[in-house]
This record gives C-alpha cells, structure tokens and sequence, in this order.
C-alpha cells in the first residue's frame, strides 16, 4: 500500500498556504490550480481538502459529502475552463505503477487541443 499519509507533501503544502499556485477554483472541499509542468494547453490538478493518498482512502476516509464535493470541483471547473463543449481528459496517477509522484490524491484536468490515444 502507500502507507501513511505524509504532511510535509508538497499539495499538503500548498492547501496550508506555503506554497503558492495559480489558483482557479476552491471551496470547503478541494482546490483547483494550475500544474506547475504543464503537458497540454490547459493541464489542471484538483486536489481533495482531506488527506487522501488514492482512491483507496475513499472507503476509510472519504465522508459521501466530500467525496461528492471534490467531483462537482472537479466538474464545475472544467465548466468554468469552457471544456465542457470541446471534451477534456481526467487522469488520476496512483502508486508506483500508476506513476504517482505526490502523495495526495489528484485529478489532472488535460485539455485545450486533441489529446490522442491514451497509454504510450
Ligand atoms: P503525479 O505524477 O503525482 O500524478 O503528478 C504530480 C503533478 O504535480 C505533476 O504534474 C507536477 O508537475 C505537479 N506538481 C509538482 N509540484 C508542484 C507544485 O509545487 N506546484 C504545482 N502547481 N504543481 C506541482
């Protein structure tokens, strides 16, 4: 598994306020801001309020009303990007196989040209 969750994780810091980003979108149950790398004209991350490694803690942790309140983030921001129309991509990274990076949980928002096939 992917252990405890760590607080010193770079998104852990950046929902305290240490670390700045480009934000979008926030409310009581996840923030949206733009990746840092970005790899499509608009690359989003949307990231939980609770401390969540993967989709595995939704069944340990994850209330019914936070894991709703992040996806309506989650959508409401592809909404407020102008996608809604044109089509975007979610990816969700998780684990070593996954290629997951930062140890709490996240949605990239890809989107703004064609994006191809999935998976090289
Ligand atoms: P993962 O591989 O874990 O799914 O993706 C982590 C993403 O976080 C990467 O796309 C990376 O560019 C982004 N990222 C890492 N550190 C920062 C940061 O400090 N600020 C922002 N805005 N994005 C970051």
């Amino acid at each position: 598994g992917l252990g405890e969750y760590d607080d010193q994780n770079v998104f852990a810091r950046i929902l305290r306020g240490e670390i700045p980003c480009k934000k979008i979108y926030e409310d009581e149950w996840a923030l949206a801001f733009h990746d840092i790398s970005p790899q499509a004209p608009i690359h989003v991350l949307v990231i939980p309020k609770g401390k969540w490694i993967s989709v595995a803690d939704f069944s340990s942790h994850g209330s019914t009303d936070e894991v709703a309140g992040f996806w309506r983030v989650v959508a409401h921001v592809a909404k407020k990007l102008g996608l809604w129309e044109s089509g975007y991509r979610l990816v969700a990274n998780m684990g070593e196989h996954g290629g997951q990076e930062v140890p709490h949980f996240h949605v990239h928002l890809f989107g703004g040209r064609p994006l191809g096939r999935m998976l090289e």
